[in-house]
């Protein structure tokens, strides 16, 4: 049985609490694209082991690292009891996967958040949606917010599976042979009601990380507590058993219509809670057994666009 050892630990930007044990494989992407494997407070740089080139454009190579992995792996355990680690505070964080053929996301997967946007439909019968690769953001690097009056930006609280391998029309049975690991991601969206797409698509709108917690080491995905809070103020507290379509079904669902490669990344819906976010906070998102991050929101400046011209203003029911 493992043991939950909590530790904090002090990023350059960012403070993160984690619970772990020395022998989970949490694979981190960090400083300029190079890859590391988290372990207890430090990070062992394995990217030679990997066949990533930090600087290559497109940056394909922790995509090809998720199908690879299962042939690198005892190269990398090697590593970990060898190499001399690096201290995780030191170095920043970025999004594990950059470069993903692509991001699916299931829109109102859980009742209660449902019930908030009143919404009458629900991911099991309304599929999902995609967002851009190019909102991708990381641990380390923060949440930038367009300028866009008269709308809220809502932070919605997320695990995402990785996949691991190349699937297409599987059986139900066969979905979780398909999962890498898991992270949390922020689905963040300027609420309104113009596509939702569009409103989920600026850059930094999805950062996922702090890593990779590979599936091996979550063990059953389907009683996860999930939180998410802002500048310490609890906003959404939920647990993944109240999924309304469970992961195999969204994995399923996904590849029942398209291909899925190994790193695409599956946004697995929000659970009630979700609220404005403003410059100067901090969303902590913390997702049992996957990982715990926090990430600064500041204010950019452009994303203005006349499709956002009419005020919105969501009328949370518990609000
Ligand atoms: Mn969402």
């Amino acid at each position: 049985m493992r043991r939950l050892t909590p530790r904090r630990i002090s990023l350059k930007k960012n403070d993160v609490l984690f619970y772990g044990t020395d022998d989970l494989m949490r694979v981190a992407r960090f400083n300029d694209g190079q890859i590391g494997i988290v372990h207890g407070a430090g990070v062992i740089d394995v990217t030679d082991l990997c066949g990533v080139e930090p600087t290559e454009w497109p940056p394909i190579g922790p995509t090809r690292l998720v199908a690879d992995f299962p042939r690198i792996l005892p190269t990398l355990k090697e590593a970990v009891e060898t190499r001399s680690p690096l201290q995780l505070e030191s170095v920043r964080l970025r999004t594990p996967i950059p470069w993903p053929n692509k991001v699916i996301a299931y829109p109102v997967n859980y009742h209660a958040h449902g019930q908030e946007m009143s919404a009458t439909y629900r991911a099991s019968q309304q599929g999902f949606f995609l967002k851009p690769n190019s909102s991708l953001s990381g641990a380390g690097e923060p949440i930038v917010l367009p300028e866009v009056p008269g709308r809220e930006i809502h932070h919605e609280c997320e695990l995402a599976i990785i996949i691991g391998r190349t699937a297409r029309n599987i059986a139900r049975e066969e979905a979780m042979d398909c999962v890498f690991g898991y992270s949390c991601l922020l689905d963040m969206v300027v609420r309104g009601r113009e596509e939702r797409v569009f409103r989920k698509a600026y850059d930094t709108f999805c950062p996922v990380g702090p890593w990779i917690t590979t599936a091996d080491e979550v063990g059953d995905p389907t009683a996860l507590r999930m939180q998410l809070w802002v500048n310490e103020e609890p906003r959404q507290d939920a647990n993944t058993r109240d999924l309304v379509l469970d992961i195999p079904g969204m994995i399923e669902t996904a590849a029942a219509v398209m291909t899925l490669y190994p790193g695409d990344i599956i946004a697995t819906g929000t659970p009630e809670g979700v609220g404005p976010v403003k410059p100067g906070d901090k969303i902590r998102i913390q997702i049992e057994r996957v990982g715990e991050m926090v990430v600064d929101v500041i204010q950019g400046t452009g994303g203005y666009t006349s499709v956002l011209a009419a005020p919105y203003q969501l009328a949370l029911a518990h609000a």
